[in-house]
């Protein structure tokens, strides 16, 4: 049986196999929109894993005809047939492909290599010698995007600094560009949050240049004070990237704040922050902007005028999920609180005043430019229809909508957005599991089993979620998905996902994981990786009852009712381990399969690391369960030592260690920090630090949802 993801819309197989070759013998037919020099240049990039099958004895050739032209052909969707499908056919005396456009040569031409990988990942060491299963495969997706979401800086300055692809130059970026279009993804959604990652010369202050962070020096067991600079403001790779997504037939989208995190302006000028209300707890009052400052205004717009120059295809506007309070100084009272029953309203009146202007800037300088917008995510979470019908009036026809409902509410919230809307104006909903995985310090978390009792979670934000939401979206056919992508490595399967799902495929979801372990790694190897990713137990620090610092991203407190599955994930670590290690070794050895080292690297890494957890959590349940004081001291030092031993194996590879505070509230991804300060709270209580490490600071946005919803 053959195996293509994205699962092919038709596939009929002939049974038999051509004979062995060592050489794709591509050669032109009928040259349509793509010329000779083109189509090679495009083969030759689409074969970057594997470039021996372009370039093998041509006395043991297949020929392979490229051939423009679909008339005829029968599919589901002609009109996504011509714009990106293609004819994959193959008999014993060669392959013929057959497509239109760009993205369906590109799209053809990775069908043809993933059918040859298989073969070659059976064979030990690689070796160029492929079959090819006879067949003829008619192939397109169900829905014009498949975009995924990656970072390029998130909360740069105003919490974090850079991890995983935030920290990527242009060959890695290229890599991952490789990988998307690997999975058939024809659009990134690239974060640009906090400080800028490109150069800004009328506002240099807000640029992502020469920010101060220590980074741990291991020979000197010493944390070393260095500037840093983004790695595209150092090597201004940014345009290079941008016009190579598009000669592969992929749109790269600026995912940025309405007026939220844009640059480091609220930063540098405190006095531009909006005015929370008097007297208020909110802690967040650092990365909006007051709207009736002029210089504001002035800012965000040139903010949004250079990022429409740089070359992007449109924007991602992210609404700030903050509905709680609105500026409250005496213009914005009088501008917008005047007609608004409630804050979130005020708020939402004034950005639908600032969207309109970035809408009529950003197509001044692209008349092409998509816009989109990211909003209506606050409380309520279920929306009046004369809402939905009032934000249709009051957004230019063709703002599209990256966000739609799925999580926290019935079904028929979705349904109740496309007859608002229109599903051709829905590209992406809250498919985030990835995005939550990367606001926990660099732990692993991809499936349900993963976490512990993940039935009691709060944030039910897992790979089973952002499936069961891509197949409804598809079911709908909406325009396009997104996905968020916001680490890679050891995180993959939810990249898969998203491009087999955004597809159009209904394969179940056990069978996918599956199968795409193996075309990716191989029959012999591919269930084996399958089932460490699987196997891992990860348990976040913030998890043990004497940590009360709020992280609504994995929230369910451990129990002494929990210590007979942590006990379980600690006799299996050492097989873990070792078996992390041993699949390491094989790819290493293996020719395609090295480049993945960093995956297994991070995997290596994060399952030591879960093993200092389940010590910790043993220790804060004897300290919780202790009554005598001696015995209550010698778990928290047991506490103390497991946080130690935890933090020394993340400072081994991690950049992004240490709270930063440059807004005034100190944050880190890493619990490490605010635990020592809990444990220093708990020793001496006449000595108390009052002021919490926030865990983060995406998850002040998120505190509702660990209070139980509204
Ligand atoms: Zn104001």
């Amino acid at each position: 049986m053959i195996t293509l993801l994205p699962e092919a819309k038709s596939v009929d197989e002939f049974g038999g196999t051509t004979a062995e070759f060592a050489l794709l013998d591509l050669r032109p037919g009928t040259i349509g929109v793509l010329d000779w020099a083109e189509q090679r240049a495009l083969a030759a990039s689409r074969f970057w894993d594997l470039p021996s099958a372009l370039s093998g004895d041509p006395d043991s050739a297949l020929p392979v005809l490229l051939e423009s032209g679909l008339d005829g052909v029968a599919a589901a969707d002609l009109e996504l047939l011509r714009e990106q499908g293609y004819v994959l056919e193959i008999v014993p005396e060669g392959v013929t492909l057959r497509y239109e456009q760009r993205q369906g040569f590109l799209n053809g031409l990775t069908s043809l290599k993933l059918l040859l990988t298989t073969q070659d990942a059976a064979t030990p060491g690689g070796a160029a010698s492929f079959v090819l299963p006879t067949c003829r495969i008619v192939d397109h997706p169900a829905i014009p995007v498949r975009a995924v979401a990656p970072t390029f800086s998130w909360y740069a300055g105003y919490g974090r600094l850079g991890f995983d692809m935030q920290l990527w130059g242009y060959e890695e970026w290229v890599s991952y560009l490789n990988h998307c279009l690997d999975y058939k993804i024809n659009q990134l959604n690239m974060v640009m949050y906090g400080y800028w990652p490109f150069e800004f010369d009328k506002y240099p202050e807000t640029v992502f240049r020469d920010i101060g962070v220590e980074i741990w020096n291991g020979e000197n067991a010493r944390w070393l004070k260095v500037k840093f600079s983004h790695p595209n403001i150092v090597d201004g790779y940014l345009g290079h990237f941008l016009d190579l997504a598009h000669r592969l037939g992929v749109k790269v989208l600026a995912y940025v704040g309405l007026n939220s995190y844009n640059g480091g302006w609220t930063i540098k000028h405190p006095e531009k922050r909006m005015t929370p209300p008097a007297g208020s707890g909110f802690l967040n009052d650092f990365d909006s902007l007051c709207l009736s400052d002029d210089e504001n205004v002035t800012y965000l717009l040139d903010s949004m005028r250079t990022i429409a120059g740089l070359g992007f295809d449109g924007f991602t506007l992210e609404e700030s999920e903050e509905g709680f309070w609105f500026c409250e100084c005496d213009r914005c009272r009088g501008r917008w609180h005047a007609r608004a029953s409630s804050p979130g309203e005020a708020k939402h009146l004034a950005n639908w005043w600032l969207l309109q202007q970035i809408y009529d800037t950003v197509r001044a300088v692209n008349p092409q430019a998509i816009v989109g917008i990211r909003a209506f995510r606050q409380p309520p979470l279920e929306k009046d229809p004369e809402f939905l019908a009032e934000a249709v009036r009051s957004m230019p026809s063709d703002v599209m909508l990256f966000w739609a409902p799925a999580l926290y509410v019935p079904p028929t919230e979705f349904d109740k957005w496309i007859a608002a809307f229109g599903a051709d104006r829905i590209w992406g909903r809250d498919s985030e599991s990835n995005a939550i995985t990367s606001t926990m310090g660099r732990l692993f978390r991809v499936f349900d089993r993963n976490l512990v009792r993940y039935v009691d979670e709060p944030n039910v934000q897992s790979i089973e979620r952002d499936i069961e939401q891509h197949l409804t979206s598809v079911a709908k056919r909406v325009h396009g998905i997104n996905g968020y992508m916001f680490e890679w490595f050891g995180l993959f399967m939810h990249q898969w996902a998203h491009g087999n799902y955004g597809w159009g495929s209904r394969l179940d979801p056990d069978r996918f994981y599956l199968l795409s372990c193996e075309q990716a790694f191989g029959p012999a190897l591919g269930p084996r990786v399958l089932a460490v990713l699987r196997g891992i137990l990860t348990i976040h620090e913030s998890q043990i009852p004497l940590y009360t610092t709020p992280f609504p991203f994995q929230a369910n407190t451990m129990t002494d009712a929990d210590i007979p599955r942590i006990r379980a994930a600690i006799d299996d670590h050492e097989h873990l381990l070792s078996e992390i290690r041993a699949l390491r070794a094989q790819f290493a050895a293996h020719p395609r399969l090295r480049t993945w080292d960093n995956h297994w690297a991070r995997l290596d890494n994060a399952e030591r690391r879960n093993r200092a957890i389940y010590d910790l959590v043993l220790a804060a349940l004897d300290y919780e369960r202790s009554v005598d004081p001696e015995a209550r001291a010698a778990a928290l030092d047991r506490v103390e030592a497991a946080n130690e031993a935890d933090f020394a194996i993340a400072k081994e590879m991690f950049f992004d260690l240490n709270p930063v505070g440059e807004t005034g509230v100190r944050s880190c991804m890493m619990p490490y920090h605010e635990l020592k300060r809990v444990l220093r709270n708990l020793r001496h209580p006449d000595a108390q630090d009052p002021n919490p490490i926030c865990s983060g600071i995406e998850a002040l946005g998120w505190l509702w949802l660990s209070n139980g919803g509204e």
